[in-house]
């Protein structure tokens, strides 16, 4: 489904910085693919590019057999806002709104309608666990919750991808725990799944683990002893 090919993304800053070596990676539709590595290794520059953020400097990105490094912006949006959801650690919610019409604005660069719209947010926020909260301003939630309704704003639409950078970063270990529990329900129900943690406990939790080290990726060989 998605497949990069002797990419580099090499960012100047003064000096060149390798962010990402010549990177050969497949996911597959199913995946359940966690990325670790220390802060800086390049895991955040790795999720960027396989979510249409940002553009390698070299080497070849497939989405679906179809070539994007020579894709103008306004389709890569298009390719991004269709077939990609995005849980940051941050949430990124919008204060002063209520839970609903932040997860309805995931989906505003969708072709749903608005009553649609509603009711896909609704269902979303209801299969996190929510669905009381669906009028509440994001402010009055605790941090899981906040996590929650992001998940619910990336999967609203329904999207092939979803990818989370950090997505327990601000969380505590029994929110971190709610989470992960919550993504694997949905990857259970057959969505495709990139997190990139510095966490070891969130990495054991993938079902194909990869490694970044200095802008080189490896994956790591089940073993069994996880
Ligand atoms: P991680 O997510 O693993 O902490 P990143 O992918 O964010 O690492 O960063 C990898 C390397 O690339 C780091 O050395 C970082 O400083 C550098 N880098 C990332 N983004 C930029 C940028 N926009 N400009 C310059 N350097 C960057
Ligand atoms: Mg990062």
């Amino acid at each position: 489904m998605l497949a990069l090919d002797g990419v580099q993304r090499v960012f100047e800053d003064g000096h060149q910085i390798y962010a990402l070596r010549e990177t050969c990676l497949s996911v597959a539709a199913g995946d359940f693919v966690t990325v670790t590595g220390a802060s800086g290794s390049g895991k955040s520059t790795l999720l960027n590019i396989l979510g249409l953020l940002d553009t390698p400097t070299s080497g070849s990105y497939r989405v679906f057999g179809n070539e994007t490094t020579q894709m103008d912006e306004r389709l890569r949006g298009s390719v991004r806002g269709q077939m990609f959801g995005f849980v940051f650690q941050a949430f990124h919610l919008l204060p002063g709104r209520t839970a609903l019409e932040n997860v309805e604005l995931g989906m505003i660069y969708r072709p749903v309608e608005r009553k649609t719209r509603r009711s896909l947010a609704l269902a979303a926020l209801d299969r996190m666990g929510l669905a009381s909260r669906a009028r509440s301003d994001p402010r009055t939630l605790s941090g899981g919750e906040r996590q929650r309704v992001a998940i619910a704003r990336a999967i609203a639409g329904g999207p092939s991808v979803l990818f989370c950078d950090e997505p327990t970063g601000s969380l505590d270990s029994a929110n971190t725990n709610m989470v992960l529990e919550v993504l694997e329900e949905i990857h259970r129900e057959g969505l495709t799944i990139v997190v990139v943690t510095h966490d070891p406990v969130v990495a054991r939790r993938g079902l194909r683990r990869l490694k970044v080290h200095d802008g080189r990726v490896s994956e790591l060989i089940p073993d069994g002893n996880s």
